[in-house]
C-alpha cells in the first residue's frame, strides 16, 4: 500500500476550497491511489509515502474544471474572416471550414485542447463538439482524454437545421435526428461511468434550440433522464439570439428552455448573458447551471453574463473557455482572471474577488457538472491537484503578500505541477508523457491544411 501513496509536501499554500475554506501554509497532502488519504498544515505530523513531492515555492490548488469547450477549434484560433466579427457571422465564416475536417485534424485538435488545459491547471473538462464532418467521433475524443490523463465529460452535440432548412450551418454539416439520438444513446451505453472517480461520463447536447428541431430537443432530454446523464446546450449568448426567439418562438429563451423541459439539476447552459431578472428567478429556482465563458464573451462582443445574481437566485455556475476560435486560448487561470475582471466592470472593484473567482473553477464547475468527488482538497475526493510556483518573475512581490490571490491578479502562469486522479502528468512544468513540440508541430500543418482547403 505504501508505494501506492505520494506525499506532496511542504508547499507554500495549500488552498482547500473545502467547506470551511481551510488556506494551509507549509501544507501537505498524501494521496492513496485515486484519492486524497489525508491534508494537513505545517503543525500537524506529515505521514509517510512511497513517493516524495517538493512543493516548496508552490501554492496548491484543486485541480479546476472546465464546464464548456469545442476542442477542434484549437485548429481555427485567430482565422483573420473570423477575427473581428459577431456571433452569427463569425458562425457563417467558420462553418465551411470545420466542414472539411477530417479524423486526423480532429484528433490533433483534441490533443492539443486536453493538452493546454491541462497545463494551465485544468483537470476536469467538457467538450461540446457538434459537429462530427468526414467521419468525426466521439469514440476518438474519449480515447485520447483518457489515453493524456485528463477527467472528461463528453458532450455529443449536435445540428440537424442546415442552410436548406433555414439554419446558418451547412447542409453538409447537419446530421439526421434519428441518427443522433442513436449514436448518443450507444455512447452512453458504451462510456459513462456513474462511479465515484469517474473519468468519463456522457452529456447529451444538441447545440442550441436553434440549431435543432423542438422535438430533438424534447427527446434528448428524454433520453438523458431515461439514462441518468446530464444536459448541456448554448443558450442566451447574444441579443442577436434573443431577438430570434421572440420572433421564431413567441418567448424568450428562458421560458423556451422550459417547454423544452431543459430547466433542473440535471441542465447547464453555455453563456446566459441575457437573462431577464425573472429568467435569473427561474434558472436560480430550477437548480440549473451555468458555464460562465468571459473571455470568449468578451471575444465577440455579446455581453456580461450576471453571474452573482445567478448565484444568489440559487444557480450553480462555473467558469468554460468556450471554444478555442472564439477565445484562442484555453487557459483557466485565464479565465479565472477575466470572470473576476469583467463582473468588475459590470459591478465596480467589489463585484468578484480573487478567491471567488478561484472558487467558481474548482466547487463551482464540480456542482455545474454534477461531481461532488472534484473540485476541494480533502479527505476522499479525488486526487485531482494543480501546483503553481510563485517564485517568478510575474508573481514577484505580489506572492509576497497573498500568494494565492497574486495567482489571479498577476499574469496568468502555467502550472508546474498537475495530477489526475493520482497520476503526475505535469512535473517540473513538463508533461511527463507527451512530447509538445511535436505535437505542435503536426497541430500547426492540420490547421494550415484545413483553412487553405488544400
Ligand atoms: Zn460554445
Amino acid at each position: 500500500m505504501l508505494i501506492e501513496t505520494v506525499l506532496l509536501r511542504n508547499a507554500a499554500l495549500v488552498a482547500t476550497f473545502d467547506d470551511a475554506e481551510r488556506e494551509l501554509s507549509g501544507g501537505w497532502i498524501l494521496i492513496d491511489g485515486p484519492a486524497i488519504a489525508a491534508v494537513g498544515g505545517s503543525g500537524e505530523a506529515e505521514p509517510a509515502a512511497g513517493r516524495v513531492v517538493d512543493a516548496s515555492d508552490m501554492v496548491l490548488l484543486p485541480g479546476f474544471v472546465n464546464t464548456h469547450h469545442h476542442f477542434y477549434q484549437t485548429l481555427t484560433r485567430a482565422v483573420p474572416a473570423a477575427q473581428d466579427v459577431e456571433l452569427f457571422d463569425w458562425l457563417i465564416a467558420l462553418y465551411p471550414v470545420w466542414a472539411r475536417m477530417e479524423p486526423p485534424a480532429f484528433r490533433s485538435a483534441t490533443v492539443i485542447a486536453c493538452a493546454e488545459l491541462l497545463l494551465s491547471g485544468c483537470t476536469t473538462a467538457s467538450d461540446h463538439t457538434y459537429m462530427w464532418p468526414n467521419g468525426c467521433t466521439i469514440d476518438e475524443q474519449i480515447a485520447v482524454a483518457a489515453e493524456i490523463g485528463l477527467r472528461f465529460h463528453a458532450a455529443r452535440g449536435s445540428m440537424s437545421i442546415g442552410r436548406s432548412g433555414g439554419g446558418l450551418p451547412p447542409d453538409s454539416c447537419v446530421e439526421d435526428e434519428g441518427a443522433i439520438l442513436a449514436d448518443t444513446d450507444r455512447a452512453i451505453g458504451a462510456y459513462h461511468d456513474r462511479a465515484p472517480f469517474a473519468m468519463t461520463r456522457v452529456v447529451v447536447a444538441p447545440c442550441s434550440p436553434f440549431s435543432v428541431s423542438e422535438n430533438l430537443m424534447r427527446e434528448s432530454a428524454a433520453l438523458a433522464r431515461a439514462r441518468g446523464v446530464h444536459l448541456h446546450t448554448h443558450l442566451a449568448e447574444t441579443l442577436d439570439e434573443e431577438h430570434f426567439c421572440l420572433e421564431r418562438y413567441g418567448c424568450r429563451p428562458v421560458e423556451l428552455a422550459e417547454r423544452l423541459a431543459w430547466t433542473g439539476d440535471d441542465v447547464w447552459f453555455a453563456h446566459a448573458v441575457h437573462p431577464s431578472p425573472d429568467e435569473v428567478r427561474r434558472l436560480g429556482a430550477t437548480r440549473t447551471g451555468i458555464a460562465h465563458c468571459p473571455t470568449s464573451n468578451m471575444r465577440l462582443g455579446s455581453g456580461i453574463a450576471p453571474i452573482r445574481a445567478f448565484a444568489a437566485a440559487g444557480a450553480r455556475v462555473g467558469l468554460g473557455v468556450d471554444g478555442s476560435a472564439s477565445n484562442d486560448a484555453s487557459h483557466l487561470l485565464d479565465e479565472i482572471r477575466h470572470a473576476m475582471l469583467l463582473q468588475r466592470v459590470l459591478g465596480g472593484a467589489g463585484a468578484l474577488s480573487a478567491r471567488e473567482a478561484l472558487r467558481l473553477a474548482t466547487r463551482g464547475g464540480a456542482a455545474v457538472l454534477g461531481r461532488d468527488d472534484i473540485g476541494a482538497l480533502a479527505r476522499g475526493m479525488a486526487a485531482d491537484v494543480a501546483g503553481f510556483r510563485i517564485d517568478t518573475l510575474p508573481l514577484a512581490g505580489g506572492a509576497a503578500h497573498d500568494p494565492l490571490a497574486a495567482l489571479v491578479f498577476c499574469r496568468p502562469a502555467n502550472a508546474d505541477f498537475v495530477m489526475v486522479n493520482g497520476r503526475t502528468i505535469v512535473e517540473r512544468g513538463t508533461f511527463v508523457r507527451l512530447d509538445i513540440a511535436r505535437l505542435v508541430a503536426e497541430h500547426g500543418r492540420h490547421a494550415r491544411r484545413l483553412v487553405s482547403g488544400a
